[in-house]
């Protein structure tokens, strides 16, 4: 009898168990769902755009996509001399990508300027020639062979790419906590505080918008990659900023790294930058 009673118990827990799982499973569905839509402007949900999956929010490979083993970037800081040279490069990266012109301190930047001393402190001399003491350089995530970012993260929302090492952000997964904003050394991650698509004036449909409440930054342009076309910034700068594998001794960056002395930002941190710069 009381065997019985116990069986009759168990049996009740296992259908009460299943019958949570679906509905959890179906909440997890919807909810997926929505938030896969809500690769959108604002509340209106939209078709996520081309090459993008639905569930995951990433870039599906086109047939003619770009591959890598390790992409990396070399910044020739040299053909930067005007105000117009940084503007043409950040506008592009901005325009591609719906990057919210936000004034004040809750600026949001994938690429961006700022001063030597800021930037390389670790190779700062005062009797550095001008051009370079006083000029601008530029600044992005550089995709880090050891992010911090990644190390900190508590949801896996942003993670490296082991098939090219880039560093990317899932702003589904991102619970808006910023531990990987102050993991990352570099400044290169930004928190939307406000709903970005109120500070986009030339709406990019091709591009999912953000949500506020989520963290972002330069992806590398891997939706372009995708599509066999070089990051934007690359294709804006008219030559100053070289893109390629450095797995491939043949690849524009190692040609690059050959022929010129080269530094990355803050080399004593152990991040291992991908990004260089050609002073
Ligand atoms: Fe992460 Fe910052 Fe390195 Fe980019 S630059 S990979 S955000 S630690």
């Amino acid at each position: 009898m009381l065997d019985l009673s116990h069986r009759a118990e168990g049996e009740q827990l296992m259908k009460s168990r299943r019958d949570f799982l679906k509905i959890a499973g179906l909440s997890a569905f919807a909810l997926g769902t929505a938030s896969a839509l809500s690769l959108v402007t604002g509340n209106k949900a939209v078709a996520a755009p081309t090459g993008v999956s639905p569930v995951k929010g990433t870039y599906t490979h086109e047939p003619n996509a770009l591959h890598a083993k390790r992409w990396a970037m070399v910044i020739d800081t040299r053909r930067f001399t005007k105000p117009e040279d940084f503007q043409r490069v950040i506008q592009a990266c901005n325009l591609a990508h719906n990057v919210p012109s936000i004034p004040g301190n809750q600026e949001i930047k994938w690429i961006w300027t700022d001063k030597y001393a800021h930037v390389f402190p670790d190779d700062l001399n005062d009797y550095l020639p001008a051009r370079i003491l006083h000029g601008d350089f530029l600044l992005l995530c550089n995709h880090c062979d050891n992010p911090p970012c990644v190390r900190v993260c508590p949801t896996g929302a942003t993670f490296k790419r082991e098939s090219d090492g880039i560093v990317v952000m899932d702003p589904h997964r991102c619970i808006g906590c910023r531990f990987c904003m102050a993991g990352c050394p570099y400044g290169a991650r930004s928190f939307n505080f406000r709903d970005p698509q109120d500070y986009v004036k030339d709406v990019n449909p091709e591009y999912p918008m953000r949500t506020r409440g989520v963290v972002e930054k330069c992806t590398f342009c891997t939706e372009r990659l995708a599509e066999g076309k070089l990051p934007a910034c690359v294709e804006a700068s008219e030559g100053a900023i070289l893109f390629g594998d450095l797995n491939d001794p043949g690849s524009p960056v190692r040609k690059a790294l050959a022929q010129n002395y080269t530094i990355r930002r803050k080399p004593s941190l152990g991040t291992q930058p991908g990004v260089y710069y050609i002073i």
